[in-house]
């Protein structure tokens, strides 16, 4: 046999067993709300098809001291914004408004072109209160990046939630599906999206469709990651480098649990020209995004 192969496939059974660990940076946003971001930084600029993911807070507010993101646009891309603990209100270009409690999953389709605000609820402004969620950006293929601007709201309520036959494993199916359970939420590409929380002793073996890029990111506790059981702890984002449609999560006997993200895509592979709240395929493109929101043309939110 040709050395050269066999080398070839040792590096490659090497690469299908591989776990990277990515601790989040610390950063702030918006009017100044604090975030733990595993990607975009420095070490990892985006996940195709995925182009951030922030994890807002956890941050205790004081009455009056809650922050949020005032009047901003976005092209080309899809945010996903859901809540853990406090209270959201927003307001879009297109008239539309609501609010978003703890479970509620808003997916926003930005498409063409929205002006929207993230801000907190008036109320859990007034009071204060603990603040904790997450926003992922999808990004959206060339030929789907100018489509009119979608809003998919689910309630806490609507959200199905998926249990293991031994009890360990609770899962919250946003995008995708996992023992069993089906998401509401529809997506342009397939993309899996599972909130998880396990006991002690719980294992959950996920499929997902081929050729997925998978990560996980730790929300709160310890778990094992993939056949390695590569531990990874909170804000540490855990990729799998295969891509065979199968991944592992363990959590150890006697810890404490883990609750995490797992979050999958079929990846576009398309180039990816980005600036601040556009990103699309070209630097031209870019400049047209400008253009549009400095003239108006992604519409401004009126006073209500
Ligand atoms: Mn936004």
């Amino acid at each position: 046999m040709n050395p050269a192969i066999n080398e070839g496939k040792d590096r490659l059974s090497e690469f299908r067993k591989g776990i990277r660990v990515v601790s989040s940076v610390v950063s702030r946003e918006g009017g100044g709300f604090l975030v733990h971001r595993p990607f975009p930084t420095g070490a990892l600029r985006d996940f195709d098809p995925f182009l951030l993911l922030d994890e807002m807070g956890p941050v205790n507010y004081r009455p009056g001291e809650a922050v949020g993101a005032p009047d901003h646009p976005h092209r080309g891309f899809e945010t996903v914004t859901y809540m853990l603990e406090g209270a959201m209100e927003h307001r879009d270009s297109a008239g539309h408004a609501g609010k978003l409690r703890p479970g509620d999953v808003q997916w926003m389709t930005a498409g063409s072109g929205v002006v929207h605000s993230e801000l907190p609820e008036e109320e859990f402004l007034r009071k204060g209160g603990r603040a904790h969620g997450f926003q992922l950006w999808v990004n959206l293929p060339r030929k789907d990046k100018m489509i009119r601007p979608r809003y998919q709201e689910i309630p806490r309520e609507g959200i199905p939630v998926a249990t293991s036959p031994d009890g360990k494993t609770v899962v919250r199916v946003i995008a995708g599906e996992s023992l069993g359970k089906k998401a509401v939420i529809d997506t342009r590409i397939p993309i899996t999206y599972l909130h998880v929380r396990m006991e002690a002793g719980g294992v959950l073996d996920q499929s997902l469709p081929g050729g997925s890029r998978v990560f996980a990111y730790v929300v709160k506790g310890e778990g094992d990651f993939g056949s390695e059981q590569t531990r990874a702890v909170e804000h540490q984002m855990v990729i799998f480098e295969h891509r065979d449609g199968k991944v592992t999560v363990s959590v150890p006997e006697g810890g404490t649990g883990c609750e995490f993200l797992l979050i999958a895509g079929t990846p576009l592979e398309e180039p990816i020209a980005r600036y601040g709240p556009f990103v699309m395929n070209t630097e031209e493109e870019i400049h047209e995004a400008i253009d549009d929101y400095r003239n108006g043309r992604m519409g401004m939110i009126r006073p209500s």
